[in-house]
């Protein structure tokens, strides 16, 4: 990351970065092929996540957290990507589970999960889509009925990241099935032994072959009735809502980190290629694309930079966190496209970086709200405004 142009970059985030770079670099980067192959990654890694001090950084001490701020996250979202260490999601951990736990949970619930869950000794996970729901939230089926102290829950959700480690779901469902928004609530679903809750098999993606996305099957689940997330039902949907600035800023970091890495690795590849007796950096061609996609870098870097800075002020708001989520994702595609084509047939052998970054790039144009309901977003901003 460019610490000369941010300013949010102090040097106690600097400092930081340095060493978890090493964590991410040295410790999960080499173990990342094997995690590809079998699907998922060892769940030793969550205590090693940990003990390194990279899960809920920006959680108060009081909670078991680093009690840093965004910039920690943010490092963590960039140098994450950055490695290419795509097989655990601590963006869902602790940038979004541990964040709902802190702006709604009770008291008790803080204390109850958030420990664990620095440690690790938790992973968490968020089941909002459903196959009938994934953009529509309101339409979710997913139903948990009151019942004395407990809720019921029945309903199937999908495509949910973490969810073969997850000990703690996050889940969307309607308390009320009549109402639409206003029917949602979250409830806090501990997995271990619980009766009627089951996980699906590993589901098989183009990319991100590491990352343990998976189904997971509600029926006739009991919850206590104090894992509602929040004093009251129906506030489910203000609370996903409240939350996706911050959850799509850190789908934009990693997505700029990601690009600058491809940019890293096709210029170290164009130095050394030979193409008709002269490196393949020294064509015209070759140049003027590195030159389009550092730049396409450094811009979005730019932008990133100024959201990080207004998430920490407390301003980023829902059109401009939209801009950086579809700019950045759109244009990660597109470097990472270009990037590859420079590799010739190299870079769509799965053991270069560049062939494994174009297919696990591709998702983060639909997840976290599609990039054609990010326009949606700032065109609704921009009309209100006019
Ligand atoms: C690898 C992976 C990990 C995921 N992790 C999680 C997770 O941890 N938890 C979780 O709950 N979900 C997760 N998801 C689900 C993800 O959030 C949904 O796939 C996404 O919200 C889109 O929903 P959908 O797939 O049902 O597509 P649909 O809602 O059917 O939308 C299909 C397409 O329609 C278009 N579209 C939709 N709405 C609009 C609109 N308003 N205006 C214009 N065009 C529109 C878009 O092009 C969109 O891509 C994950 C998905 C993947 C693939």
């Amino acid at each position: 990351m460019n610490d000369q142009a941010a300013r949010w970059m102090t040097d106690d985030v600097a400092q930081f970065r340095d060493s978890i770079r090493k964590v991410f670099e040295r410790e999960f980067a080499p173990l990342e092929p094997r995690w590809r192959e079998q699907h998922l990654a060892d769940r030793m890694v969550w205590r090693r996540a940990g003990e390194t001090g990279l899960l809920c950084t920006s959680i108060p001490e009081a909670y078991g957290g680093a009690g840093g701020t965004f910039a920690h996250e943010a490092v963590v979202a960039y140098e994450q990507a950055r490695a290419l260490v795509t097989s655990f999601s601590i963006n869902v951990h602790s940038g979004i589970v541990a964040h709902y736990l802190l702006a709604y949970g009770s008291e008790a619930q803080k204390l109850r999960w958030l420990p664990k869950m620095a440690r690790g000794e938790i992973v968490a996970a968020i089941a909002m889509t459903e196959p009938g729901a994934g953009t529509d939230l309101q339409a979710v089926r997913t139903t948990a009925r009151r019942d004395g102290d407990h809720y019921v829950i029945n309903g199937a959700k999908t495509f949910i990241t973490n969810g073969h480690h997850a000990d703690l779901v996050c889940v969307v469902a309607k308390t009320d099935a009549t109402q639409r928004a206003k029917g949602v609530s979250l409830l806090m679903v501990e997995t271990a032994d619980l009766p009627g809750f089951r996980r699906g098999r590993l589901l098989e993606k183009i990319g991100q072959h590491g990352l343990d996305t998976a189904e997971l099957f509600f029926d006739d689940v009991r919850v206590p009735a104090e894992n509602l997330l929040g004093d009251e039902e129906g506030h489910g949907f203000r609370q996903l809502m409240q939350q996706l600035p911050r959850e799509r800023l850190l789908i934009a970091i990693g997505a700029a980190a990601t690009m600058q890495r491809a940019v890293d690795e096709t210029l170290a590849y164009a130095a050394q290629r030979k193409v008709f007796g002269e490196p393949l950096l020294a064509m015209q061609n070759t140049r003027f694309k590195l030159a389009e996609c550092a730049t396409e870098a450094a811009l979005a870097q730019a932008f990133i930079d100024r959201c990080i800075e207004r998430q920490l002020e407390g301003t980023l708001d829902v059109p401009t966190a939209a801009m950086a989520k579809w700019s950045t994702t759109d244009k990660l595609c597109r470097v990472v496209d270009e990037c590859l084509q420079l590799h010739g047939g190299y870079g769509y052998m799965t053991e270069y970086p560049i062939a494994r970054m174009y297919a696990d790039a591709r998702v983060l144009r639909i997840l976290g709200g599609a990039n054609e309901v990010m326009k949606e977003l700032i065109a609704r901003a921009m009309e209100a405004g006019a």
